[in-house]
């Protein structure tokens, strides 16, 4: 399928799906989402976004059907694990990890099972909806088990008589302790993150997305960093800089006035990390005064 629009998977509903329209949206992209269409057409780019499962967003990447997807490494792995099995076309680019969708693969047992170590859980059944996840940490530890795959509430699958044990996403915990399980072993960690297809074509498209990443770098860069102004004693000015996290070449100005503050100047700088209290505390030691910490919301270097 070709088509002179960029086409751009993302979840329809359910735990990845606001954030990615939020970014897509902060990177300039105009959309109104319509919940009963499948198709969405930006008003302002060249761009249609497609709201899917997030199980068949590897998939539509991987054949070409989309340039981009936003999806979980989770789900990307075990559909490329998938494919590799019988052949299917599996490659893809990760072009950008994201700050959203943290959540880890992990094996639990019912909280009395005597767990010491994966080998605990030897010739035993092990519900799952990542079967081929599963069975490549099992392969690399050399442990025979058997799977019962599916799709879905696999957490209940202990009490209710279907397995020993479980293979599946964890976030807090809680989801695991309210049916009587503990956690034993994480086997994959994810977060979610952007795919690009090996088909894009042609170069106008792949300036798009350059474009579009360079803004989605800009809006996390941004997320990271506070803008940091404060008044500082000319004496301290050293000391003051060294104490703010990751600020490089911050700009000292004058101050306008005289009197009390005429031996101060102010200190502007871009911080890549989080300011915390006990930072302006030291500051405030050092004789800096009018601290503020300001979000950022765009960046461009
Ligand atoms: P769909 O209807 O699109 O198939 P789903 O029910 O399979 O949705 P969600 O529960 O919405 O999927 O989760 C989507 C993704 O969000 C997961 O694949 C994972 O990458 C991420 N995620 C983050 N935290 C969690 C969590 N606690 N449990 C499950 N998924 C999580
Ligand atoms: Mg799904």
């Amino acid at each position: 399928m070709t088509s002179n629009r960029l086409r751009v998977a993302l979840q329809k509903s359910g735990r990845l799906a606001i954030e990615s329209q939020k970014l897509l949206k902060t990177c300039g992209i105009k959309f109104n989402i319509n919940e009963q269409r499948l198709i969405v057409h930006s008003d302002n780019l060249p761009i249609d976004i497609l709201r899917v499962r997030d199980d068949d967003i590897p998939g539509l990447v991987m054949d070409g059907v989309v340039d981009i997807g936003i999806v979980g490494e989770n789900v990307l792995v075990e559909e490329q694990l998938e494919r590799q099995i019988y052949n299917k076309p599996a490659s893809y680019t990760k072009i950008r990890q994201l700050d959203f969708g943290y959540c880890r693969l992990s094996l639990a047992v019912p909280a009395e099972f005597d767990y010491q170590q994966p080998n605990s859980l030897s010739n035993l059944r092990i519900a799952t909806t990542y079967p081929n996840l599963l069975k490549q940490f099992m392969q690399n530890k050399d442990i025979a088990y058997q799977d019962c795959i599916l799709k879905g509430s696999v957490e209940v699958a202990p009490r209710a008589g279907l397995a020993d044990a479980i293979c599946d996403l964890v976030s807090t915990g809680a989801t695991l302790e309210a049916n009587g399980l503990k956690e034993t072993e994480i086997i994959f960690k994810s977060k979610a993150c952007i795919i690009q297809s090996p088909a894009t074509q042609p170069d106008e498209k792949q300036l798009l997305i350059d474009t579009i990443m360079s803004r989605v770098n800009g809006v996390i860069q941004a997320k990271e960093s506070k803008y940091i102004m404060l008044h500082a004693p000319k004496d301290n000015i050293q000391s003051v800089i060294n104490l703010l996290p990751g600020a490089e070449n911050p700009t000292i100005l004058p101050l306008s006035s005289s009197g009390d503050i005429g031996n101060m100047v102010a200190i502007h700088a871009v911080s890549r990390e989080d300011v915390f209290w006990d930072t302006m505390e030291q500051l405030k030691q050092l004789g800096a005064s009018s601290i503020l910490i300001l979000p950022i919301e765009k960046m461009m270097e």
